[in-house]
């Protein structure tokens, strides 16, 4: 009998973009950043953070931002991404 080979460890990228407007805080990686315009996005709208769980979604086989946390669910309206992060990893345990 042939063994499957086990992964020891899984890679993932992940990458984002949001538009630039004005009366929105700027946050990048789970920091403000002053400035006078922000991200647009349904959560905060932090890319790095953003990137992040696409990349750890992605290496885990569990589908993408958009298919976790919809724009259409109001419970992610302007969500702190640091806490989708800290959804993600509690999943990924
Ligand atoms: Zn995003």
């Amino acid at each position: 009998m042939i063994e499957e080979p086990k992964a020891e460890y899984r890679t993932g990228i992940g990458t984002d973009i949001h538009r630039i407007v004005e009366g929105r805080k700027l946050m990048l990686g789970g920091v403000y950043v002053p400035y006078p315009a922000g991200l647009a996005g349904h959560s905060d709208g932090d890319v790095g953070l953003h990137a992040v769980v696409d990349a750890l979604l992605g290496a885990s086989g569990m589908g993408d931002i958009g298919t976790l946390f919809p724009d259409t669910d109001p419970r992610w309206k302007d969500a702190d991404s640091k806490e989708l992060l800290f959804i993600v990893k509690e999943q990924l345990e």
